[in-house]
């Protein structure tokens, strides 16, 4: 019999070997860190997780595949950029998981969401393995002709790493309706198939599904709704910091307010925007996915309520709740202690790893309800798989019966890490809970299926 301590001595191990071979890659590092170091307890009392290679097999990717992507701008000039898309776990199903433009792509960053995205998928239930893609293209600034030519580019590549069987990318930080469409324009131009489960977030008219763009926000507001509920409150009347301006910080507005709380912030990498009134969604949205502005304009134009605040961070502003929707490690320990100070309840992520792993202790420490990424944020890869669903019976839902089943899902999210935690002596733990049962399924499913 392993004890918890032997366990932990052997996983320790493996993360020192995991940042010796994977050199520069602190976010990929942050992730295994994050997940391994919760998994003690599991791999202590279930010997046959334990088993030699099990957790090596599980943080090697099964494939790496990186690329050039040149395409020329509006002048004629050729720039030259680094197309990723790394196919980490197939035991569940299909890769599956968006992709990013961003300049601050690297193979490390892409690592680190494909790594989250094995578990967040599994969390779901919904048979889809784990992959990320993406790019260091930044389509800020760039006009439609060049956002097409280069998601041309990328896909002229990428096509053949891809398919509804094999691997589902969809979008992510700077890959939206607009890139989804010229993306799948070149799938289907190269392939010569409608192939409509090769990606997801397509559009609503051509086999995309309802509520799939609300998704994420909407289920993390679910998600933070079953936190607070577990202690007896709900979100009728609590104001709410929401960090980003993209799909996500949109969405969990959107929801917030619906449900009768009150989202006072948005941002972006300017500086962000606090608005006592409530943000106001539709000139939010006008700025952001019609203009592709900036949130200062929001501020501008929306009149006396409203404040832009350039450089500064939305967690200095006092509020019951805390939605991180904009990217990694954006809420660090010191914005913690200030959302401590202010009293938050609940934190729960909209990005894919936004608070770092000091900032998480510490709100944990303090007794808020801290609801993980992979799980909180799993709404958006949920209405993703049934999309996929939706495309293989060739029909399409209704937007009541999608978010019924997106509800059903986030419930039963937050039960399943619930319930994984008490087993595992960490009640109220979020993150143990999410980790290992994410763990299990995807474990059972790799011990099942040998060593490959
Ligand atoms: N990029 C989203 C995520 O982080 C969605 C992925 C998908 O729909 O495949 O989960």
């Amino acid at each position: 019999m392993t004890t918890r301590s032997e366990t932990r001595t052997a996983l320790d191990h493996l993360l020192t070997e995991i940042e010796h071979r994977n050199p520069a890659q602190p976010e990929f590092h942050q992730a295994a860190h994050e997940v391994l170091e919760t998994l003690a307890p599991v791999l202590a009392a279930r010997p046959e997780y334990a088993e030699p290679g099990l957790v090596e097999r599980l943080v090697e990717p099964e494939r790496q595949v990186i690329f050039r992507v040149p395409w020329q701008d509006d002048q004629g000039r050729v720039h030259v950029n680094r197309g990723f898309r790394v196919e980490f776990n197939s035991a569940l199903g299909p890769y599956k998981g968006g992709l990013r433009f961003h300049p601050s792509v690297n193979l490390g960053v892409i690592k680190f969401l494909g790594f989250e995205q094995i578990f967040k998928n599994a969390l779901t239930g919904l048979g889809i393995g784990g992959g990320k893609g993406g790019s260091d293209f930044d389509p800020h600034g760039r006009s439609d002709a060049e956002v097409m030519r280069f998601c041309q580019s990328f896909m002229t590549e990428l096509h053949r790493h891809i398919g509804e069987h094999t691997d589902v990318p969809a979008g992510d930080i700077g890959v939206g309706g607009r890139e989804i469409g010229y993306l799948f324009g070149q799938y289907r131009r190269i392939t010569n198939r409608w192939e409509a489960g090769v990606l997801t977030g397509k559009g609503a008219g051509w086999g995309g599904s309802l509520i799939r763009p609300e998704a994420t926000g909407y289920g993390n507001v679910l998600f933070a709704a079953a936190m607070l509920r577990e202690r007896g409150e709900d979100l009728e009347g609590q104001t709410a910091l929401v960090s980003g301006s993209g799909n996500v910080a949109i969405y969990t507005i959107e929801k917030l307010t619906a449900l009768g709380a009150n989202p006072v912030t948005c941002s972006d990498s300017s500086g962000y925007v606090v608005d006592e009134k409530g943000i106001d969604l539709d000139l939010l949205k006008q700025i952001k996915e019609v203009e592709r502005g900036r949130v200062d304009a929001y501020a501008e134009r929306r009149g006396s309520s409203a404040r832009f605040v350039p450089g500064g961070s939305v967690w200095e502003v006092p509020a019951d709740l805390a939605l991180p929707s904009a990217t990694q490690n954006e809420l660090d320990e010191n914005a913690a202690a200030t959302l401590v100070r202010n009293g938050v309840k609940a934190v729960s992520e909209g990005a894919n790893m936004p608070t770092t792993p000091e900032a998480v202790h510490l709100l944990q420490k303090a007794g808020v309800a801290f609801g993980p990424g992979k799980a909180a944020n799993a709404g958006g890869v949920a209405v993703s798989a049934l999309e996929m669903a939706q495309n293989h019976a060739r029909t399409s839902w209704t937007a009541a019966r999608v978010e019924e089943e997106l509800t059903h899902i986030m419930n039963d999210i937050h039960t399943t890490c619930h319930e994984t935690a008490e087993r595992y002596d960490a009640p109220g733990d979020y993150v143990t809970g999410a980790n290992i049962a994410g763990f299990e399924r995807v474990a059972d499913a790799m011990l099942a299926q040998g060593v490959i």
